[in-house]
């Protein structure tokens, strides 16, 4: 059914000047909603004054911070550290210890500039200081993903087809407190070995259907710049292995870690993809751009998973700002993962229907370039299963019956 165009030119341009005021209309609420959302290049001069600060309790200069050997050695991880550098009240410091006695914590000095003196409810402050919540959540399961049961070989983890991961180590610049692999954090850090890495080489090599290996953690680049030099060239030398897929959060976490001579190594061993975890557009930085910038003229390509986390993300607004932010920074939003029913981790797990609004609010409102999928993980291993808003409201032989991002419904004939 062809719409009713008028005919002349001057009608024609009033009718498209009529559509432009109604879809002003509809960003408009955005425009307004968005003033109150904090993002990272907005908050520069915050950032900076916090790194002064911190700087200073630690006697070390901008050299030091620029090195992520120095922000590794002085994550903080206890409690009068903490102090020291992020006002609480005893209330607060007794928590973190307490939950820090069950679950590991650890900020990197840089993660810590993000986060919000003042404000407990701050973003990336929930996503990096301990919670009483967690130890009051004995519904979650350690492993959900039944990853222990999908290991054919050391280090590796096989759900699909043709492609799998290699855990590679359990440290990360910053513990997640929505840490969907908690169980692996453990008490201490602890790189996999060369001759379980062999091992799971020899199980790529064995089976020539893979053809995408994703080497994962923990945190991928948290690996010292020669085992990752190794462990590209042994991927890269293995025929079948079309595409390598690093999994890291240091571009977020401690952008510092992406170096000339990290960069030089991935360049040697194209075609190389990373996915990062931002999860609000506070985290989308200065220094994180600077991170990207470089990886991209290493020329890897950079994707986003993000995980949809009750009361940091599963707003559309902010999720819409984040993926926003993101494409400004060449980072292209991949995946929004549904968070999983991981033990210690039920205070950020949000309703589908958050999901699904969420996906409502971005489709056809934003670029299309920043809608990333929406997935639920299958419980037990059963695989990412994407979950979309309902968009096919009926399909038989004569039409399929659509509705637009607006709600228009549409007949569509299907003959
Ligand atoms: C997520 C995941 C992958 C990669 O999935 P894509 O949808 O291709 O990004 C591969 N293997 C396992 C075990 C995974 O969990």
């Amino acid at each position: 059914m062809a719409l009713e165009l008028p005919e002349s030119p001057n009608v024609r341009r009033e009718y498209a000047l009529q559509r432009s005021w109604q879809l002003k209309q509809k960003v408009n609420p955005y425009l307004e909603s968005s003033k109150s959302i904090l993002y990272g290049f907005a908050l520069a001069e915050e950032y900076k004054a916090r790194r002064t600060a911190i700087l200073n309790y630690f006697g070390a200069g901008l050299q030091e911070w620029n090195d992520w050997r120095w922000q590794m050695r002085n994550r903080i991880r206890n409690v009068a550290t903490l102090t020291a550098l992020l006002p609480m009240t005893a209330g607060q410091r007794e928590e973190i210890a307490e939950t820090g006695r069950t679950y590991r914590w650890a900020v990197s000095p840089y993660y810590l500039s993000l986060m919000d003196r003042a404000n407990p409810e701050d973003p990336v402050r929930m996503q990096g200081l301990p919670s009483s919540k967690e130890l009051r959540d004995e519904s979650g399961e350690a492993d959900p993903m039944g990853e222990a049961f999908t290991s054919p070989a050391p280090c590796i983890t096989r759900r699909y087809p043709d492609r799998l991961i290699i855990n590679v180590t359990n440290v990360c610049a910053m513990y997640c407190r929505h840490c969907q692999r908690r169980r692996n954090i453990g008490e201490t850090d602890r790189h996999e070995t060369r001759a379980r890495l062999r091992d799971a080489l020899d199980y790529v090599k064995e089976n020539p259907e893979i053809r995408d290996v994703l080497v994962t953690g923990g945190d991928a680049l948290l690996l010292s710049d020669q085992t990752l030099d190794w462990l590209l060239s042994e991927l890269h030398a293995i025929p079948h292995v079309e595409i390598k897929r690093l999994g890291t959060r240091v571009p977020v976490t401690m952008p510092m870690r992406v170096t000339d001579e990290l960069c030089a190594i991935l360049a040697k061993y194209p075609p190389i993809y990373i996915n990062t975890q931002f999860n609000h557009p506070k985290e989308v930085t200065e220094e994180a751009k600077m991170a990207a910038d470089k990886l991209i003229r290493a020329g890897v390509v950079l994707g986003n998973q993000a995980v949809l986390l009750k009361g940091i993300n599963n707003q559309p607004d902010v999720m819409k700002k984040l993926n926003q932010e993101l494409l400004k920074i060449r980072i292209r939003p991949y995946y929004i993962f549904h968070a999983k029913n991981v033990r210690g981790t039920r205070h950020f797990i949000p309703s589908v229907q958050d999901g699904l609004q969420v996906m409502e609010g971005l489709r056809g409102y934003t670029s299309g370039l920043a809608v990333p999928t929406y997935i639920i993980n299958a419980p037990g291993g059963g695989g990412k299963t994407p979950i979309l808003p309902q968009y096919l409201l009926s399909l038989d032989d004569q039409e399929a019956v659509i509705r637009t991002w607006e709600g228009k419904v549409i007949h569509y004939p299907n003959h």
